[in-house]
């Protein structure tokens, strides 16, 4: 027997319907890209995705086809999105970080017929247009005034395309199983892998991401999503927002610390999210600047582990709450968040700190488990560590066009490719990617803990390990470090301050001072690069062992 309740498809576009009847008049704050402050609201950013629909379906635009976007965070992107959703088509987001050979594949692979970008890529794209095989025309997010001299096909100024239109568009109705939205996973090794969320995955997502167990977002929000929309699917942002009813403040393309912090203080913002390498520079500019951070109450840090030192800046220096996230493309993408659950309520700061280092449980939706090489399911004991993976309605089945075969277990869980824990009361660990982490004599190290460790001295501004061949251990870390300005630590100085806070055979056999770290397109330790540097390299505990 079937429930009597009725059928309400799952579409994104009902999201912004529903800030537009409800929370209209809260903001979307944004830095463009052309330099001023700009400001519209709920209301006026439906009516313009609505034109956005118009003017895609005017240039033959269907339903299933996917468009890229290549633009920063701010009120244009963020209609183009809700635009293209409600017209059945696919956004496609590109990461300008990418080299440009991998861009070409991605759209190629996906096929994009149209891309709307930034003035910041008209050049880039001048480049690469050639090597695009499917793309038709390009919209430049900018009006008549500002629009450039190019030669990409097509080229219109944003404003000046969606000019002609009246916003008179009726949403698409289809299954909330439609494709909706595109994101390629970086790419570490081998060609980028396309993510494809369907209307019905973003929606669950957002929903289950914004209870209080998670991010926590509400009316009274102001929030800040430093983390761009091109980064895995915006970390729901873009939808949890405005379906929280929170005003938003778009970065545009400045992210440095400065103007991050410039927006946190004149926007009043309340919660705010990225990388650890964004909040890095914001707590160098905070601390040389010997500014403070009245308003904001809590952000979330994700994408790479968060540093133990970082979380205790933020809650004890500023007084503003980490919550601590992991996730990834593939799981829409938020897979875990630090909350505190009430067995927790009497930890003691250290103890606390100590928590809050870990990634924390998942939400509703998503299922959690670790296994070992065989698939067989390991104990929830915050000690053995095995294989995490992964099961719900947020997560991928399968790669666009079925690129790397079959994804699921026999059971239907994802692997995460990621190493870790999971305690009794289900709060998860990561120990490293399955890749990084460091095999000495048959026990494995985690390179995750040495880096966080390691970037607790004040004297470091950033920290990785990676594993160096060892005649006799198989491998053993070596932490390569980047000193901050004007200090001058030894490689005795970081041993001693490590010494005695990890097991001792964990301790690194060196240390190598860089002048920079490589990262990744999403502002990841790019251990690629990093071994490739250091592949003729040889540990001085090497010679002893031979
Ligand atoms: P990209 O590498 O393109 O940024 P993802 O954002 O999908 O792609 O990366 C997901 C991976 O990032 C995870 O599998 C995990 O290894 C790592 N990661 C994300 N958040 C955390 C975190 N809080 N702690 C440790 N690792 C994390």
């Amino acid at each position: 027997m079937l429930g009597l309740m009725q059928d309400w498809p799952l579409l994104c576009h009902k999201i912004i319907d529903y800030a537009a009847e409800q929370h209209g008049h809260r903001e979307i704050v944004s830095r463009s890209v052309e330099g001023p402050i700009h400001r519209i609201n709920y209301i006026e950013a439906r009516i313009r995705a609505r034109k956005v629909a118009q003017a895609l379906e005017r240039d033959g635009i269907k339903l299933g086809d996917r468009v890229g976007t290549l633009a920063w965070n701010t009120w244009r992107h963020l209609e183009a999105w809700y635009g293209i959703t409600g017209l059945g088509a696919v956004y496609h987001t590109l990461n300008p970080r990418l080299f440009p050979e991998q861009l070409a594949y991605i759209v190629n692979h996906a096929e994009d017929r149209m891309i709307m970008t930034d003035l910041t890529f008209v050049p880039l794209l001048e480049k690469l247009q050639e090597h695009f095989k499917t793309v038709e025309r390009y919209i430049i997010l900018t009006d008549k005034e500002h629009m450039p001299e190019t030669n990409l096909p097509g080229a219109i100024a944003y404003e000046e395309w969606v000019g002609g239109c009246d916003g008179d568009f009726e949403w698409r109705e289809f299954d909330e199983n439609t494709a909706c939205g595109m994101c390629y996973t970086s790419g570490t090794t081998g060609n980028p892998k396309g993510v494809l969320y369907s209307h019905r995955s973003n929606v669950l997502h957002a929903i289950s991401v914004s209870v209080p167990n998670v991010l926590n977002l509400g009316t009274g929000d102001t929030i800040l999503p430093v983390v761009p929309m091109f980064h895995a699917n915006s970390w729901s942002l873009a939808f949890s927002a405005p379906m929280a009813g929170a005003a938003l403040v778009m970065p545009g393309a400045k992210m440095d610390g400065e103007s991050i912090y410039e927006l946190l203080e004149t926007e009043r913002v309340t919660f705010t999210a990225a990388v650890p390498t964004i909040w890095m520079m914001l707590l160098q500019y905070l601390e040389s600047s010997g500014k403070e951070l009245p308003y904001l109450e809590r952000v979330a840090i994700g994408g790479s582990a968060c540093p133990r030192s970082m979380i205790e800046k933020f809650e004890v220096n500023y007084g503003v709450q980490v919550m601590h996230a992991w996730g990834m493309t593939e799981m829409s993408p938020i897979g875990s968040t630090c909350a505190m659950k009430p067995e927790n309520r009497d930890l003691d700061l250290q103890a606390r700190l100590d928590l809050q280092a870990t990634q924390g449980y998942a939400p509703f939706t998503v299922e959690m488990k670790i296994t070992d090489d065989d698939d067989v399911d390991l104990p929830w004991d915050g000690k053995t560590f095995g294989r995490l993976k992964v099961r719900g309605p947020g997560v991928s089945r399968s790669y666009f066009k079925g690129e790397g075969g079959e994804i699921l277990d026999k059971d239907g869980f994802f692997d995460t490719g990621d190493v870790a824990t999971i305690d009794p009361l289900g709060y998860m660990n990561i120990t490293d990617r399955a890749k990084d982490v460091i095999k000495s004599g048959g026990e494995w190290i985690s390179s995750i803990d040495l880096e966080n460790l390691a970037v607790g001295h004040p004297e470091v501004a950033e920290a990785a390990v990676i594993g160096i061949h060892h005649p006799k251990w198989d491998e053993r870390p070596l932490l390569v470090i980047v000193r901050k300005p004007g200090t001058s630590p030894t490689k005795e100085d970081i041993l001693a301050y490590m010494d005695g806070k990890i097991a001792s055979w964990w301790m690194p056999d060196d240390v190598a001072f860089v002048d920079e770290i490589p990262h990744t397109a999403t502002g990841k330790i790019q251990k690629i690069t990093l071994r490739d540097q250091f592949k003729d390299y040889r540990l001085p505990t090497s010679d002893a062992a031979e």
